[in-house]
């Protein structure tokens, strides 16, 4: 990636390796993008806390590497069956090497780039930075793929040199698909990191950046939270049905396959709740109002019916 190489005296390290903390829907999607275009990547989630009747019935404990790695590489696996295909090819997926943040936090020594993808929630996430202040190396970028938490706040407590190097990098899903990303810096991220990350990520990601505010949700969470809420309350009003909404919002108007309801599917029922919330905790009258959580998608949350994570959302996966 000569590209983006740097002066001596830079701030900046080359991305040579990237570590991915957070496996998930969006994670795993990231790893595979970095994947594509020949980048190594850790990909890192939590341990296990129970076995399953598969694991006690091979004898193994919650001690073995194996089960510990099994959140992760469970969703490594699913790159090879989801659709569309994260990965350009089966083969990729080598090139995504699987861990977990309790017996691999010295690893992260071993990458110039870690990305956060972990639940949207802040004290998670301030407490994955915790330990990635500690266990990174000097100069390593950091970056957070919230959809909407404050960036700033994220870095409260953490090391001058870890505030100068941490940005959000807000990628879409699918990852491999979608070409926006937005980057959003703090007032502390230094200017050189900040020129770095969009060349990177233009020029090595393929990605079109758009540098946003540190405000709730940004710039494309903000306005998309906003009309899909908006969009619930008139389907009830209306009496529409999730169909009749998806049939007039998809190709019919230049849209993918994937209108309103399949996209809150695709993205996850639990997640867009907690997206909405963090406007909802920021705004005052009748925005409050506009952010509050349908019950619908409450009761939807209470159900288990996520989305295609969890083969139920609007629609059931088939
Ligand atoms: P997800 O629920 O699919 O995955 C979250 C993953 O984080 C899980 O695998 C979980 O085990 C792991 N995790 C939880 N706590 C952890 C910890 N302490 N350490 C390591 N791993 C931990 O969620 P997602 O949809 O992938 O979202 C992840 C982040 O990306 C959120 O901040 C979300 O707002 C953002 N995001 C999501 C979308 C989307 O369409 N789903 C799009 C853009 C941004």
């Amino acid at each position: 990636f000569k590209i983006c190489q740097r002066g001596k005296n830079s701030l900046v390290k080359q991305i040579n390796k990237v570590a991915v903390i957070g496996s998930g829907v969006m994670g795993s999607g990231i790893a595979a993008h970095l994947a594509n275009v020949g980048i190594p990547t850790l990909l890192l989630d939590i341990v296990p806390k129970e076995l399953t009747e598969e694991e006690k019935n091979k004898g193994l404990t919650l001690d073995d590497r194996v089960v510990r790695n099994r959140i992760v590489e469970t969703n490594r696996q699913k790159l090879l069956k989801q659709k569309p295909a994260p990965l350009m090819a089966k083969e990729n997926i080598e090139l995504i090497e699987v861990g977990n943040l309790e017996d691999d936090l010295d690893r992260l020594k071993e990458v110039d780039w870690i990305i956060e993808v972990v639940v949207e929630n802040l004290q998670v996430k301030k407490s994955v930075f915790e330990k990635v202040d500690q266990y990174r190396k000097k100069g390593t970028i950091v970056s957070s793929n919230t959809s909407g938490i404050s960036i700033h706040g994220m870095a409260e407590g953490r090391s001058e040199d870890f505030k100068k190097h941490f940005l959000g990098t807000h990628f879409f899903n699918p990852p491999r698909y979608l070409k926006l990303l937005e980057i959003i810096p703090t007032k502390d991220t230094s200017e050189e990191v900040i020129q770095y990350m969009k060349t990177f990520c233009e020029d090595v990601l393929g990605k079109g950046v758009v540098i946003a505010k540190d405000t709730p949700n940004f710039i494309a969470n903000r306005i998309g939270t906003y009309g899909l809420l908006v969009t619930l309350e008139e389907m009830k009003k209306g009496g529409y049905s999730v169909g009749e909404v998806d049939s007039v919002t998809g190709p019919i108007i230049g849209r993918p396959k994937s209108a309103t309801f399949r996209t809150l599917d695709v993205v996850g029922i639990d997640t867009f709740v907690h997206v909405a919330n963090n406007v909802y905790e920021h705004v005052d009258g009748e925005e409050k109002e506009i952010f509050a959580t349908p019950k619908l998608l409450k009761d939807m949350v209470d159900r288990g019916w996520l989305g295609a994570k969890s083969g139920q959302g609007f629609y059931l996966k088939k």
